[in-house]
């Protein structure tokens, strides 16, 4: 049963005049959990005479505000808002791969490869194993005895898939959370540089300098981040050789996509970040791990445009909520006992206040990004020739939405060249109150949990 305040929320709401108005916004908003409050006003001038043809004010709407979604990307604040991004990311990676939105369909004729790039290992963790459909032992050693701390390096259990001890180290004093979370911070870094020793490779096997590769071929790819469950990221790539010109031009016979396997390889093994030492750390020299996937990407194979579509869409709505941590900033003043963590990932965190508060290690932000557990990459990105941009797809969605709003009579239909368009907006706060969230939940059959209540805003 929902707490008074909220049932006295609902029916002052539903008794509300402007009910069937607040309703529709909230229904445009798509179901987003914490929508934007804004306050301001467009107003259509003829340029000729300075005259007013139409003005939208939010002074009409209810509450004096227009709500719209937040558009966040990650399911775990918004599943709405989420699902519009992982949908848009869908069409974006899937253009890349089988063409479509101005991408041309013989770019499916590209070489085109799924590459994993893994972290090393920090530290024996609980693992699910699997080998032709049966579950492994996690970590069998018959000889592997005691750790300096007393605990046997050895766990033989079968693990579930769901089960909490997955990615959590089997001594915690014998693991390195330092050398894990200078991984989290550095590992854009190390993409950067594995991006360019790709480059050099290509152009060494061709017999070419990087400026003379750069008239021939164009390297496009798009990469997601994905937290393991022991708190490091991975790099999941959609890597393709084009033309000069990008995916309307196709590579030189000689860019094959064994050639481009060839370099992913290379690559991966021959970069490397220097961590220099500072007070009480040694130097650190970091790698990416051993495990390297490289798969073709096929139309109808084995590993479809799809499937890798589909992959990349999902990931780029996660954060490093599956490790155990928070989704929000932790400062080093919180009392992290009090908070709702995993002890895993506590001790990520401790390790980023300790690192991040070393003079050396500064320009890596450690503090700042203890909630990711030490990265503060962007968790989707591509190159940008990939293929098309959230910016258009959004834009094609924005000129959707406003033909709707001139069809039922919100906006008035004029020739954008000749109107002028003056907007002005301000934030004036986000979220419902708790009366509010239940009637939106019901309205949108977006169910209600964990939903943020309003922010009074204004600020
Ligand atoms: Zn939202
Ligand atoms: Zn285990
Ligand atoms: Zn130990």
């Amino acid at each position: 049963m929902p707490h008074p305040h909220a049932v006295a929320g609902m029916v002052s709401r539903l008794n509300d005049p402007h009910y069937a108005r607040w309703a529709s916004q909230v229904r445009a908003t798509g179901g987003c959990r914490q929508p934007i409050h804004l306050r301001g006003r467009v107003d259509h001038i003829d340029p000729a005479t300075g005259e007013l043809l139409h003005r939208y004010s939010t002074r009409a709407e209810p509450g004096g505000v227009l709500r719209v979604p937040c558009k966040t990307r990650r399911a775990s604040r918004c599943p709405a808002c989420a699902e519009v991004y992982r949908a848009d990311t869908y069409q974006l990676i899937r253009a890349g791969l089988a063409g479509g939105k101005g991408v041309p369909e013989t770019v499916t004729g590209h070489p085109c490869l799924f590459v994993t790039l893994t972290a090393p290992s920090f530290g024996v963790v609980h693992t699910r194993r699997e080998k032709n459909g049966k579950v492994l032992p996690c970590h069998a050693r018959r000889d592997s005895g005691t750790c300096p701390h007393g605990r046997v390096m050895s766990c033989t259990a079968r693990h579930g898939t769901e089960e909490t001890r997955l990615g959590e180290p089997l001594c915690p004093d014998c693991y390195d959370y330092a050398g894990s979370v200078l991984f989290n911070a550095l590992s854009p870094e190390l993409w950067r540089r594995f991006t360019l020793a790709l480059r050099r490779r290509l152009a060494k096997t061709a017999g070419l300098t990087v400026r003379e590769l750069r008239e021939q071929v164009t390297v496009s790819f798009a990469k997601v981040a994905e937290y393991q469950r022991r708190g490091v990221v991975h790099f999941h790539a959609v890597i393709r050789l084009d033309g000069p010109d990008g995916p309307t031009a196709s590579p030189p016979s000689w860019a094959t996509a064994d050639a481009l396997e060839d370099a992913v390889r290379h690559a991966a093994s021959a970069v490397a970040v220097t961590v220099p030492a500072v007070k009480g750390e040694p130097a650190r020299v970091l790698r990416w791990g051993a495990q390297l996937d490289v798969r073709p990407i096929t139309m109808g194979g084995e590993l479809t445009d799809q499937a890798v579509a589909g992959y990349i869409a999902k990931y780029a709505t996660k954060a490093a909520e599956c490790v155990g941590t928070l989704d929000r900033r932790i400062s080093p003043l919180d009392d992290l006992d009090a908070l709702p963590l995993r002890e895993h990932a506590r001790r990520l965190i401790t390790e980023c206040f300790r690192l991040g508060a070393l003079d050396g290690l500064a320009d890596l932000r450690l503090t700042q990004w203890a909630h990711m557990l030490g990265f503060r990459g962007h968790f989707s990105t591509k190159s940008r020739r990939y293929s098309t941009t959230f910016g258009q797809i959004r834009e094609e969605r924005a000129e959707h939405m406003r033909a709707e709003a001139v069809s039922t009579g919100r906006l008035p239909l004029f020739d954008e060249d000749t109107v002028l368009v003056i907007t002005e907006w301000e934030y004036a706060g986000q979220g419902y109150s708790l009366g509010d969230a239940l009637l939106a939940a019901a309205l949108t059959g977006v169910p209600l949990a964990g939903v943020a209540l309003a922010d009074p805003g204004g600020r």
